[in-house]
């Protein structure tokens, strides 16, 4: 039996199709700027995404670490969500890397930060303060869709402020699939976007940051300082480009599957909360743990988290969720 793995959608391992466009990829040194891939990856993107320029990087933990440093510089501040990937989940890199310091407020509800809490928190230009630089929101955040009025209202503040708008976009795909819109539409109202091509798009590794011609310029510079110059990268950058053009679509397949696992969960006797795109969390308190051991015999994967996040991808398929369905509600049942 294969295992059925729901911990993240990072775990999903290149399509036939994806090997074959990896293998016949022709190669160059990127640091020389020769690899044709990488080339051709970076410029689509960019213009996918209306931007100036983009920057191929191994992570989209250095893609956020990059944007950060290149527009917030030594004792400058970024407003960000306390629950946010670029503050919580990076092992506080542009603290410890950039000298950055970040000005945490609570995630609403619906995913996104309170413009009027951001508004507050801008710091008066007074030598007592960090100079505030940035307001960094994340698309999808846990699985919610930022609606498009809302990227409009910040980027109107930003912008009103002097501040840089930056989105971490690691499933930016699943939220312009969701909202059936170009994800251009989306990341017009920034000035920096990170996406991942290592989650649900498939890829093995990879992220790209798009931004302006002078921004993507700093952040080359500073992929090079932490050790990201990539030499004949081309194979995982047709890998992107291979999930660009036939693996964005799909996700909606992923978003179905996640409503399917939802509604059985809850007809299983599970408290689960609303589901928009690839995650369904659901409160599972003291018993995570034995749920994750329980699980793991039975060929499924889990996490063990009192508010469990299961995340659908495109090596689950629908007959699996309905495997996983039926598991659990063995477990919650005896
Ligand atoms: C996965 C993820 C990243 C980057 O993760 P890497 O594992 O470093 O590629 C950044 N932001 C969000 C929201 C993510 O989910």
């Amino acid at each position: 039996m294969t295992d059925i793995d729901l911990r993240s959608d990072t775990v999903t391992l290149p399509s036939s199709g994806m090997r074959e466009a990896m293998a016949n990829a022709p190669l160059g040194d990127d640091v020389y700027g020769e690899d044709p891939m990488v080339n051709k990856l970076e410029s689509e993107l960019a213009v996918r995404l209306g931007f100036a320029e983009a920057l191929f990087v191994p992570t989209g933990t250095m893609s956020n670490l990059l944007a950060l440093m290149a527009h917030c510089g030594r004792g400058e501040e970024y407003i960000v969500g306390q629950q946010a990937h670029t503050y919580k989940y990076e092992g506080g890199g542009a603290a410890v890397l950039g000298s950055i310091q970040p000005q945490p407020l609570e995630v609403q509800a619906d995913g996104s930060l309170d413009l009027d809490q951001v508004a507050a928190a801008i710091k008066p230009d007074d030598f007592h303060f960090a100079r505030t630089r940035l307001l960094a929101l994340e698309n999808t955040m846990q699985g919610k869709v930022l609606p498009l009025e809302y990227l409009a209202a910040a980027s109107r503040l930003t912008r009103e402020h002097g501040l840089g708008l930056h989105l971490d976009g690691a499933r930016l795909y699943n939220a312009s699939v969701k909202l059936g819109v170009d994800a251009g539409d989306i990341t017009r109202h920034f000035d920096s976007v990170s996406v991942c091509l290592s989650k649900g798009l498939g890829a093995p590794v990879g992220s790209v940051l798009c931004g302006a011609a002078d921004f993507i310029g700093r952040a080359r510079r500073l992929r090079k300082m932490v050790g990201g110059g990539l030499r004949q990268a081309g194979q995982l950058a047709a890998a992107g480009l291979y999930a660009l053009d036939h693996q964005v679509e799909r996700l909606l397949d992923d978003h179905d599957h996640a409503q399917l696992l939802a509604e059985g969960l809850r007809a299983g006797g599970y408290e689960v909360e609303p589901v928009q795109t690839n995650m369904v969390y659901a409160q599972l308190g003291e018993r995570a743990q034995a749920l994750k051991i329980f699980a793991g015999e039975r060929g499924i994967k889990l996490s063990a988290a009192p508010r469990l996040r299961m995340v659908t991808h495109m090596d689950v398929s629908r007959q699996q969720i309905e495997q996983v369905i039926s598991v659990l509600t063995e477990f919650n049942q005896q």
